[in-house]
């Protein structure tokens, strides 16, 4: 059985299938550098440490963490550390297991699923570029409120060239 790696979590294998809840569980990168990220991430006691059996269920990856292959198969991103819902404390986050329920029904034939899966994979991306977009919505409202102060500034620096060249004469 695998357990979530998360102390407040509560997954295991046992309790959770893919198909039902979309929770998946990911091992530890193998990679030393990585593998030290995540089990800060976890935010376990100091002296614990992974193992090789150490996994973390998908529900504490942001959903743009993950990436769905031209078969159908979500996976994670190499440089993904878990993020979200890591402390019982903090208020929960939409996760990708209720971004995207599963829904293959027994009648839908090989054609429908492939493009079921199609869609769900232009939803993530989807997705991805809405947040994207709304961050760089942010930006632009920043930056234009800087060229406001910019302009401002210079303005004033110019009047007060002028007046000084008026004290001079
Ligand atoms: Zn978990």
């Amino acid at each position: 059985m695998v357990c979530c790696a998360v102390n407040s979590c509560k997954n295991t294998s046992a309790k959770i299938s893919k198909n039902k809840d979309g929770i998946t569980f990911h091992r530890f990168p193998r990679d030393l550098n990585r593998r030290r990220l995540w089990e800060i991430a976890v935010n376990r006691e100091e002296e614990w440490s992974s193992t090789v059996s150490s996994a973390v269920c998908s529900e504490h990856f942001d959903t743009k963490d993950f990436y769905i292959t031209e078969s159908g198969l979500r996976r994670l991103a190499v440089d993904a550390v878990p993020s979200i819902n890591i402390s019982a404390c903090q208020a929960p986050e939409p996760t990708i297991s209720n971004l995207l329920p599963i829904d293959v029904s027994p009648t839908d034939t090989e054609e429908v699923i492939k493009l079921k899966y199609k869609v769900r994979r232009l939803e993530v991306i989807a997705e991805n570029r809405k947040r994207r977009l709304n961050i760089m919505w942010q930006s632009r409202r920043r930056l234009r409120k800087q060229v406001e102060r910019m302009k401002c500034i210079i303005k004033h620096l110019i009047r007060y060239k002028q007046d000084k060249r008026c004290e001079n004469k």
